[in-house]
């Protein structure tokens, strides 16, 4: 059985979950779009309170949810509680505004009176990772629920007993059958499902890899696909900095979900003047993690999320040190049996180091010195991923000029990565396309049905 919970604080297998059948998957689809061709003749002002009951059951069930997080992949409970948090608003955001934003959309034509429609386009399938269970899910399913689109979700194959969780409470809500079916399947079974008639488009969040895989599969089959996949976010420092409020963010923009989190700032780009004193900074904060029980609230750093997700970060620090790297803090062993990684801080990496160009996927931080402004952006563009990224300076409009100058998805001034339901969400190059969350978000998968009337 693929499906498993392996608690990375202890190691040990909580429950192992069967593989749905291709029957299951039939089954699924069956129900989805009979639900799609239900939806299709209701307004979605009627799905609203759909959303809310989901929102309010998880209310009262946040800390079975968070804690079920945590078992699968290890992250600290705290910031599981805040997942939930954050996905209770995603629903509420979208059962107060889905409505409005599928309103028509009158157009300017000289032909005569013109406007589009937004309507639902069938059951969707959504391929999602391990390192946000909820929050990934909840992106995608409540704006569809809105739009009228049935979901049929493939969670990673490390965090069953969360995402099932939240399936059975979606149905538990009083959810009608198929608006989101949890189904274990297979690769096979994820590309059948995507060239099947019945289904409307994919939504991925997942690795480069994965991304290849399912646009490949949707253009096949002339469906409409999102891929939000990984990114190595620069965190460009400029001169005249704050210094306090650096220190406030940088830790945590790195360490946050253990580093693996695809917004985190993974690339420190610091002006020669603030170089070492960053560096002391950085490795003050490193050196102050808490490691341990992720379900205490004195732990500051969970462990990874699995053995192999400790073994690849591990690989990519002794390649990136064999080619030159250097070792500024960290990459010791740590003396607990769960999937620990130090907090570590790498620097002196060239342009010809192999992980130059690399996701890694853990508290690792890459630190970069430069010369100049423009030097800084260059590095910052120096990669095939634009997903976010930081820039800080004391001078805010100038902060905006740098930014806008980054090649990216999504640029934060003077903070860490963040994300609302009110905020796009999404990237360019090989962090994928398409946006999720805000009205962007909901118009993903909706037919713009243009009507023409004299
Ligand atoms: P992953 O290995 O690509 O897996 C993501 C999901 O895709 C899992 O459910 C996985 O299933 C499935 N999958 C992989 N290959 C597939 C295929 N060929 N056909 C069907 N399904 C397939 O990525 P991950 O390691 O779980 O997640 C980490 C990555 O996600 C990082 O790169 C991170 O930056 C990125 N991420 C991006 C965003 C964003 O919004 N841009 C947000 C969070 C994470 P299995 O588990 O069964 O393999």
């Amino acid at each position: 059985m693929a499906y498993k919970t392996i608690y990375p604080y202890t190691n040990e297998t909580l429950k192992e979950y069967p593989n749905a059948s291709d029957a299951d998957l039939e089954q699924a689809l069956a129900t989805g779009h009979q639900l799609y061709q239900q939806w299709r003749q209701e307004k979605p002002e009627s799905r609203s309170k759909i959303l809310q009951n989901i929102a309010d059951l998880m209310q009262k069930k946040r800390d079975d949810l968070a804690r079920a997080m945590t078992y699968d992949m290890g992250k600290l409970l705290t910031e599981a509680q805040g997942e939930v948090d954050l996905c209770i608003w995603i629903a509420q955001y979208y059962a107060e505004h889905g409505a409005e934003l599928l309103q028509p959309v009158p157009l300017k034509t000289k032909l005569g009176n013109a406007y589009y429609l937004k309507q639902a386009t069938g059951v969707i399938v959504a391929v999602e990772p391990w390192n946000f269970p909820l929050y990934q899910v909840m992106r995608v399913l409540a704006p569809n629920i809105m739009v009228g689109n049935p979901m049929i979700l493939k969670s990673a194959s490390i965090c069953p007993m969360s995402v099932q969780m939240f399936a059975d409470l979606v149905a538990e809500s009083g959810a009608p059958a198929g608006t989101l079916t949890n189904l274990f399947i297979n690769y096979d079974q994820v590309a059948a499902a995507i060239a099947d008639p019945r289904v409307a488009g994919v939504c991925l969040t997942g690795s480069e890899r994965a991304g290849t895989s399912i646009a490949a599969t949707a253009g096949q089959n002339l469906k409409k696909s999102t891929l939000e996949l990984g990114g190595n976010d620069a965190f460009i420092v400029l001169d005249d900095a704050n210094w306090d409020e650096l220190q406030k963010v940088v830790p945590q923009a790195r360490l946050f979900n253990a580093g693996q989190v695809c917004t985190s700032s993974k690339r420190f780009i610091v002006m020669d003047s603030m170089y070492d004193q960053f560096l002391e900074m950085l490795k003050t904060a490193f050196s102050q993690v808490k490691m341990g029980d992720p379900m205490a609230e004195t732990t500051t750093l969970a462990p990874l999320s699995s053995k192999s997700a400790k073994e690849k970060l591990q690989a990519q620090v002794d390649t990136a040190v064999a080619a030159g790297a250097k070792v500024y803090y960290g990459n010791e062993p740590v003396d607990l049996p769960g999937q620990f990684f130090q907090p570590t801080i790498l620097t002196d990496i060239s342009h010809d180091n192999p992980i130059f160009n690399q996701e890694l996927f853990g508290p690792v931080a890459s630190v970069y010195r430069v010369q100049n402004e423009a030097e800084a952006i260059q590095l910052a563009n120096d990669f095939s991923y634009g997903l976010g990224g930081t820039v800080f300076s004391s001078d805010l409009q100038h902060a905006e000029k740098v930014a806008a100058q980054v090649e990216t998805g999504m640029s934060f001034i003077n903070a860490g990565w963040s994300s609302t339901p009110d905020m796009p969400f999404g990237g360019i190059k090989n962090s994928g396309y398409g946006r999720e969350l805000s009205d962007l978000g909901i118009d993903t998968f909706v037919n713009q049905h243009l009507v023409l009337k004299p």
